[in-house]
């Protein structure tokens, strides 16, 4: 072999190795599924008696465009608009749900963020202060922002139905604002189930992984339209559709994560879509793949 040809295998293996090992490989790969069937969502759905959600719409409290590698390993450098969400769910003749509380201003600013929309940011205070039920999909602050920025209203905190590990440890990267000890006892907290219901037509799935306190939701509205809301679990739709798990970078790195357990359960949510393809999954941050749009049963993007 000649030397240039040497040195240039050798460049490109020292830029090379090191860019696949960070953003392209999905090692180990799928794992197997949870074994959480649509059967039992379904059952869980109908099992509180009342009147389900008829409609969701969501705020886009912030976006940044970031290569969908980076989300989802190996799925391409092509940028995505990865957005930074809350989710209103309307119940008829009653206070809303709300999953999801996105961020306040200070945590957007302290996590990089550079464009807050505050008009999303106050309509995301309102849902808050006036939600029924207030769920998070998991710990961080992108997720909880929102409701921590309210943390000095008890029954704003009192209407949060939390899994232990939400909640209780304040995570690096949030704003300065925290509820007060009595805020956070009036906290309600969720049971250490598999699997159950939290009002009716919504189920908590809990799904360690991500993070500890990683949970994900099935929405049955009144119509039959079925939801699943993937926290970050479910970063991008790519993450489900192709199955990959974030980069290395991001779950090694800057946000670690239990892998093998997102691979497992990125499996369990392709064998639900399998058993109900109609079921929208919502994933935690791309934007642009859960726009109603003719013939998808999207949410109403604001
Ligand atoms: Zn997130």
């Amino acid at each position: 072999m000649k030397r240039t040809t040497r040195i240039f295998l050798l460049i490109a293996a020292i830029i090379g190795i090191p860019f696949y090992w960070l953003l392209v490989s999905n090692a180990p790969g799928l794992q197997p599924g949870q074994g959480v069937t649509i059967a039992q969502l379904r059952v869980l759905a109908a099992q509180m008696p009342g009147k389900h959600p008829t409609a969701i719409e969501a705020a886009v409290l912030d976006k940044r465009d970031v290569p969908g590698d980076l989300l989802a390993a190996g799925t391409g450098i092509a940028r995505l608009t990865a957005g930074v969400m809350s989710f209103h769910l309307l119940v008829p003749g009653s206070r809303a749900i709300v999953i999801d509380s996105g961020f306040d201003r200070a945590t957007a600013r302290q996590m990089g963020y550079e464009r807050f929309n505050s008009e999303a940011g106050g309509r995301v205070e309102g849902w808050l202060r006036n939600a029924g039920l207030i769920l998070l999909t998991h710990e961080h602050p992108d997720h909880l922002g929102g409701l921590a920025a309210l943390g000095d209203d008890p029954q704003v905190m009192a209407r949060a139905l939390l899994p232990a590990a939400q909640l209780t440890k304040r995570p690096a990267n949030l704003g300065p604002a925290w509820p007060t000890p009595a805020a956070l006892a009036s906290v309600r907290r969720m049971r250490d189930l598999p699997l159950q219901a939290v009002a009716p037509g919504v189920v908590a799935i809990r799904a360690p992984g991500h993070t500890p306190g990683s949970m994900m939701y099935f929405v049955a509205l009144g119509d039959g339209r079925e939801y699943l809301f993937g926290g970050d679990t479910v970063t991008t739709a790519a993450s489900w559709k192709q199955g990959r798990a974030r980069s290395h970078l991001l779950a090694d790195w800057i946000a670690p994560e239990d892998r093998r357990a997102v691979l497992s359960w990125l499996t369990t949510v392709r064998a639900l879509h399998r058993e109900a393809p109609r079921m929208e999954i919502i994933p935690g941050h791309d934007i642009d793949s859960i726009a109603q749009t003719p013939g998808k049963q999207g949410i109403l993007l604001q």
